[in-house]
This record gives structure tokens, C-alpha cells and sequence, in this order.
């Protein structure tokens, strides 16, 4: 099967192995963040519909189980934008539990839809829901994040401590800094208040490692990251990237067809490296750089040597 809406599975820092669901299909979002790997957001709107059904979607993760690919550590729902804009969400969170009962289903959200109660109450079936808040300073706000019409900050930080109060799972926080917009002390003195309101499980202080949508986006350096992460210890349980997770399947089980597949799928959502591929795929690296050059030369991929690394992404 060629799978249209699952992608990886993929290496994730924060997931482990993690096998991503797109479930929107283009680049539909209610931001259009410097940093996004995922390139420039072509429809910028909150509006919710099923932009990809949860028919599609649950059709593939029956597939993929069928076909017995690998079971990941995760599976998570995000993709070309925001994933709470989709219409289906809880039928598709619902269904995945059903066929993948022992995996845990995660969700990505830019938090902009949790002032909305419908998207907090269809959030709660999901194990993880992985918000992410750049930053609580309004110019930085708009310059990071570029918010379409109708996203109020204040209001998703309301959102936010709502869907707290409400969820039994657990919400992983993510901040992403930037060099210079949101790397701020006043960020970061509101961000130490409002993290002791939160109570996130976790707490994820990052910055890009893939190229972004804009040259203006510039990784924060490594000080700057481990200052933050210092200090914001104290109200957050600050989690490193989790180690070497060994996939759970046998490499050799996977054909060189299926290999194609799978690394074509994972770079139309995320630039990676063979090694990134190799790791999460779980097949060997030189296999990794058959299938590359084979894509190359189908003109289904091309270098995205922006950071300097031997990056790769489809072409859309
Ligand atoms: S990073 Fe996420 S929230 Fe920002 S534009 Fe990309 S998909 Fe949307």
C-alpha cells in the first residue's frame, strides 16, 4: 500500500520511535512559524473540517499493522500543520487506540484550538498531547509564530491551563527557541511563572536541528538552551532526549520496495540523514543510500544541505 497520511516511522527526540500520521494532507495551519520544517503554511486558518477523513487514516493503520511494518514507540498525530484542525480528530485518535492498543497515541498541537472546549474534550482520548508555547510575549508572538487572523496568545495560555485542570494524560510542553526573537530574559521570566501554573509532565526547551521555512530563523546557541533549561528547573521536570531505542522489528523483514516506501513517506514531512533514516527504519545504512540515490534520480528528492549536513527532503 502506498501510504498517503502515515510517514516514518521516524526518530523523534521527544517520542522515541515514532510513527507519524498527516492529518492534513498540505500545508494547512493556524501558524506559519519561522522555524517549520515543513515549509511555508499555504492555507493559514483555524477553521476545522476533515481534511483528511479518519475512513483514510484508520484504513492505512490497519494496513501498516496488517502488513506487520514496525511497531513504533509512539503513534503520533501531526503532519503538515495543525492536526486539531481536522474535524476527525477524535474518531482518528479513537480508532488508532483500537487497532494499536498497546501503543501510546500522541498528539502535536501549536495549542492555538485549546481556548476551544470541543478540541480540549476530543484531546482528552489521546495518552499524550505535546503543546508547544514558544514564547508569552506578544511581539515575539507574532514574529516567531506569524498566528493567522482570530489566534489571541493570552487566550491559548488560558486554553492551556484549562486543558490542565480537565486532562488525565500527560502534557509535554515544548518551548523552541530562537536566536534573537524568543531567546529573551522577559520570555523567559513569564514562561518560569506561568510552567508553575502548568504543571506540565515535561518540559522541552529545544531549537531547530532541521532547516526551517524562513532564512530568518537562526538555531539559539547551546548556552543559551542550557541557561534556559537551569532555569526553569525548578517549576519543570526537564527531560533529555531519550537514548538509543532499539525498533521493534527485524530489518530483514523489510524489502528494498518497502524501504523505498518508508524513506520516501518520512522525507515528504521531515528533512532527515541517512543515518536519522537508518536508525528509525532500522535497515543498514548502506541500504539507506541506495534507496537515496535511487530517489535522487527519480527527482523524488533533493539535498537540503542548509545545516551544513547531508540533509534530504521529498519533493512536494
Ligand atoms: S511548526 Fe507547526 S505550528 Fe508552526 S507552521 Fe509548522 S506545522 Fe504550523
Amino acid at each position: 500500500m502506498d501510504f498517503k497520511t502515515l510517514y516514518g516511522p521516524v526518530r523523534s527526540g521527544r517520542l522515541g520511535l515514532s510513527l507519524g500520521v498527516d492529518l492534513l494532507g498540505k500545508r494547512i495551519c493556524s501558524m506559519d512559524c519561522l522555524y517549520c520544517e515543513v515549509g511555508p503554511t499555504l492555507a493559514h486558518t483555524l477553521q476545522r473540517l476533515p481534511y483528511t477523513p479518519a475512513k483514510v487514516v484508520l484504513e492505512e493503520l490497519s494496513s501498516w499493522r496488517e502488513q506487520k511494518l514496525p511497531t513504533p514507540e509512539h503513534i503520533t498525530l501531526g503532519g503538515l500543520g495543525e492536526p486539531c484542525l481536522n474535524s476527525d480528530l477524535p474518531e482518528i485518535i479513537v480508532g488508532a487506540r483500537k487497532l494499536f492498543p498497546d501503543v501510546p497515541v500522541a498528539v502535536l498541537t501549536n495549542s492555538t484550538l485549546l481556548c476551544d472546549p470541543d478540541v480540549r474534550r476530543e484531546l482528552a482520548f489521546a495518552q499524550v498531547v505535546l503543546p508547544s508555547l514558544d514564547t508569552l510575549v506578544e511581539r515575539e508572538f507574532l514574529a516567531i509564530n506569524r498566528p493567522c487572523r482570530g489566534v489571541v496568545l493570552s487566550q491559548i495560555a488560558v486554553g492551556l491551563l484549562d486543558f490542565r485542570r480537565e486532562y488525565a494524560g500527560a502534557i509535554n510542553l515544548e518551548i523552541l527557541l530562537l536566536q534573537n526573537i524568543n531567546d529573551t530574559r522577559e520570555n523567559l521570566a513569564l514562561q518560569k511563572d506561568f510552567i508553575a501554573k502548568l504543571r506540565p509532565d515535561r518540559v522541552d526547551v529545544v531549537t531547530m536541528t532541521r532547516p526551517g521555512s524562513s532564512p530568518l530563523a537562526k538555531a539559539a546557541d547551546p548556552q543559551t538552551l542550557a541557561a534556559w533549561r537551569e532555569a526553569l528547573k525548578p517549576v519543570a521536570r526537564l527531560t533529555k532526549a531519550p537514548g538509543q531505542i532499539q525498533p521493534r522489528f527485524a530489518a530483514e523483514t523489510i524489502s528494498k520496495v518497502a524501504a523505498s516506501e518508508l524513506i520516501l513517506n518520512s522525507l515528504r514531512r521531515r528533512p532527515q540523514t541517512p543515518d536519522d533514516l537508518a536508525a528509525a527504519i532500522g535497515v543498514k545504512n548502506a541500504q539507506v543510500r541506495m534507496v537515496i540515490d535511487e530517489l535522487l534520480f527519480q527527482e523524488l528528492i533533493v539535498p537540503a544541505k542548509d545545516f551544513g549536513d547531508d540533509f534530504y527532503r521529498a519533493v512536494l
